[in-house]
């Protein structure tokens, strides 16, 4: 392993590795830092039928197929938990717990992590009836009663997952309406053991034993109580920014124009880290391209 690269990307997801692809493939000298499984959020999600070339392919699947890619490329990966970014006179000084790398280009593909309800003894109840992943978590409660909490695709797609596992599944969304697509609504409604609370809004998780056994709710001012076992918690998510750089935001979010350059001249930031509209698996790929594409014309220019 160098000290010195041509670009660094933090980030394993498919963000990171379709860049990591692109700057291999023009010969240049590049590293991908991984803190958790290759692939990121991709092993999380259950089941996928949006992304080209596959009519349907789960999560897990997919990002096994792009760790393989990457191997197949020669990509140097590193497991590891990048904690600290400096800016240097010419490129940046990239920072973990017992090493520390150069490189002249950085590429941020850090994505970002479930947002949590900010309930009292929300942390406690992690691994006891609180879970962010449907498809890691949802056997452990196969033939339960249990909720998912969320309003957008993400809640709509990880309940349809759960109907085949669970014995009920019951969505409180805080809203009148869901923000996720009408096709995955009408699938999931055929469901006979789905049932949908709106306007309801969890205040507080009720535990026996360290474990949850149910909810309360209010909706339409009144306050509810419900048995379960389980909350699937899908309400947003937060960026994974890294501390030490003066990084401009949009609200939470990365900044980039349209290379996907941050306001810090050798620093990109691709996926779901950046401000967009739409945070969708082809779109961190075409992220990645476009970010990488740039800096080979870069490297290309030195
Ligand atoms: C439940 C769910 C279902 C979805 N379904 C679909 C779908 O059907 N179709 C679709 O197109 N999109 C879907 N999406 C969105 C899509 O999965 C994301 O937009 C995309 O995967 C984001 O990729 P990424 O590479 O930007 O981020 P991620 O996959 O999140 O990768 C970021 C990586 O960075 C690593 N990292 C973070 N900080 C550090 C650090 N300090 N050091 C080292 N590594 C670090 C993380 O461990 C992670 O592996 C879904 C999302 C969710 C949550």
């Amino acid at each position: 392993m160098k000290n010195k690269y041509d670009c660094i990307i933090v980030g394993g997801g498919i963000a990171g590795i379709t860049a990591a692809i692109y700057l291999k493939n023009a010969n240049k000298d590049v590293l991908l830092i991984e803190k958790g499984t290759m692939g990121g959020i991709l092993n999380k999600i259950s089941n996928i039928k949006n992304y080209p070339g596959f009519t349907e392919i789960s999560g897990p699947d997919l990002a096994f197929n792009l760790y393989e890619q990457a191997k197949a490329n020669e990509i140097e990966i590193l497991l590891d938990t990048v904690i600290d970014i400096k800016e240097e006179k010419e490129g940046c000084k990239v920072i973990l717990k017992d090493k520390e790398f150069e490189t002249k280009y950085l590429i941020l593909a850090t994505g970002k992590e479930a947002r949590k309800l900010g309930l009292d003894n929300e942390d406690e109840l992690i691994g006891h009836g609180v879970s962010y992943c449907a498809l890691c978590d949802g056997n452990f409660y196969k033939d339960k009663d249990v909720c998912v909490l969320g309003a957008g695709d993400s809640a709509l797609l990880e309940s349809l997952y759960l109907t085949k596992i669970c014995k009920s599944v019951t969505i409180l969304n805080k809203y009148p309406k869901f923000k996720g697509q009408a096709k995955m609504l009408k699938d999931l409604l055929k469901h006979d053991n789905v049932k949908i609370l709106y306007n309801s809004l969890t205040t507080s998780l009720k535990e026996e034993n360290g474990k949850l056994v149910g909810i309360t709710y209010e909706q339409d001012g009144e306050e509810h109580e419900l048995a379960t076992s389980a909350v699937f918690v899908y309400i947003g998510s937060t960026p994974n920014i890294l501390s030490g750089l003066d990084l401009d935001l949009d609200g939470k979010y990365l900044k980039v124009d349209e290379n996907k350059k941050t306001n810090l001249d050798c620093i990109y930031a691709v996926g779901d880290v950046i401000s967009k509209d739409l945070y969708q698996l082809v779109g961190a790929a075409d992220d990645g391209m476009i970010a990488a594409t740039e800096i080979i014309k870069r490297l290309n220019q030195e």
